[in-house]
């Protein structure tokens, strides 16, 4: 898909780390330097924020003889989550990290 700038009028390259808030975004980029965030990505940050007012939590439930664990729908988006996905888990002091591999730059 094309993407012109609108400061200089040349094509720019679809990227995956526009760092927005702290979160790793897909957006467009300039040689000049200007970045147009993925509208979709900026939306989902947004509820993201707007949900965290009522706390933002995950369900642990039995699940045949394992446990899962139940990620919201505001975080799935957020990270573009589908089923069966395999995140790798890092433990750290007090508590686990999901991993979340970055999603490619469509070509
Ligand atoms: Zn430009």
């Amino acid at each position: 898909m094309m993407h012109k700038c609108n400061i200089c009028g040349k094509e720019m390259n679809e990227v995956n780390d526009i760092n927005l808030k702290g979160f790793m975004i897909c957006g467009w980029r300039c040689e000049c330097g200007n970045e147009h965030s993925n509208p979709e990505d900026v939306d989902n940050i947004v509820k993201y924020f707007k949900a965290l007012k009522n706390g933002v939590e995950a369900t642990v439930f039995k699940s045949g003889n394992s446990i899962s664990v139940r990620l919201p729908k505001v975080i799935a988006d957020l990270y573009h989550l589908n089923t069966n996905l395999k995140l790798p888990i890092e433990t750290e002091p007090g508590g686990i990290r999901l991993k979340i591999v970055r999603r490619k730059v469509e070509a």
